[in-house]
């Protein structure tokens, strides 16, 4: 039960969905834990419920002083960093005819943007051995009406991995990425989309998995987990999918 004691995670996207799972597992697994979040709130009400030894910070990944700060905050709480989970993100959804300026820049300077100068940050900042993680999608890889903006972006951001894995090599710092399928957690709520056409894109989803029914952010939290922890020695520069098997078929 303590794969990753005393070692130092900074995870966005920690107050919902899979970083918040992940957070938890983290803590569980003896981690100190840096959760960062963009609304105050959400970062105050999940604190009541983590045990362990962390703290939260309020942090837009998609501008430059937050990241900034982010790492300098969790340098002088806790040290070095270990483990870096890239994990926030957004998946509005456009058709491309309704593509505009602004709505590519929101994805890609979240999405991006946002990790990409996080790590910048952090590098200078991190243990040798280190880990460092990104949440992709398995959008990149095949298509899915309406989420090209999005998909481009993931895909984005996996290439970035490539070239860092290798830029890194002489610090046996590992670069993986997770892709997960669909995973039931409040982003689709925050889609715009209406209640039927989120039930019917429910519904597409569910039925083409080869298992059947969407994951849970725990599944993808048991992922970060292998691959941040000592577990994963020899896994490094990969995209793992953890999308019950839609990717494959
Ligand atoms: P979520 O909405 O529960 O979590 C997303 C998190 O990112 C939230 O904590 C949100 O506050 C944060 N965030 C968004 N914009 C931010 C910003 N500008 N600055 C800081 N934080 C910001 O959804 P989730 O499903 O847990 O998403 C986590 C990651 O997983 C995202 O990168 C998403 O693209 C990816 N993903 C999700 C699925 C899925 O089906 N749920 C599938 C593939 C990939």
């Amino acid at each position: 039960m303590s794969k990753l004691k005393n070692k130092v995670a900074v995870i966005t996207g920690a107050n919902s969905g899979i970083g918040l799972a992940t957070a938890k597992l983290f803590l569980k697994e003896g981690a100190k834990v840096v959760l960062s979040g963009r609304r105050q709130e959400a970062l105050d009400e999940v604190s009541e419920d983590l045990e362990g030894d962390f703290i939260t910070v309020l942090a837009d990944v998609g501008k430059p002083e937050d990241n900034t700060n982010l790492i300098k905050t969790a340098k002088a709480k806790y040290g070095n960093i270990d483990v870096l989970f890239l994990n926030a993100g957004i998946a509005p959804p456009t058709p491309t005819t309704d593509i505009t300026a602004e709505h590519y820049d929101e994805i890609f300077n979240i999405n991006v943007k946002g990790p990409i100068l996080a790590v910048k940050e952090a590098l200078p900042n991190m243990n040798d051995g280190g880990s460092i993680l990104f949440t992709t999608s398995i959008v990149s890889q095949k298509g899915f009406d309406g989420f090209g903006v999005y998909s481009a972006s993931k895909g984005a951001l996996r290439s970035y991995a490539r070239v860092l894995t290798s830029e890194v090599k002489s610090r046996d710092i590992r670069v993986n990425s997770i892709a997960p399928g669909p995973v039931e957690t409040p982003i689709y709520g925050k889609m715009g989309l209406p209640q039927d056409v989120l039930d019917g894109l429910g519904q597409e989803f569910g039925q083409q998995i080869p298992l059947g029914r969407f994951g849970t952010s725990e599944e993808i939290a048991n992922t970060a987990l292998f691959l941040a922890s000592e577990d994963a020695s020899f896994v490094n520069g990969i995209e793992i999918e953890v999308d019950g098997g839609l990717s494959q078929i």
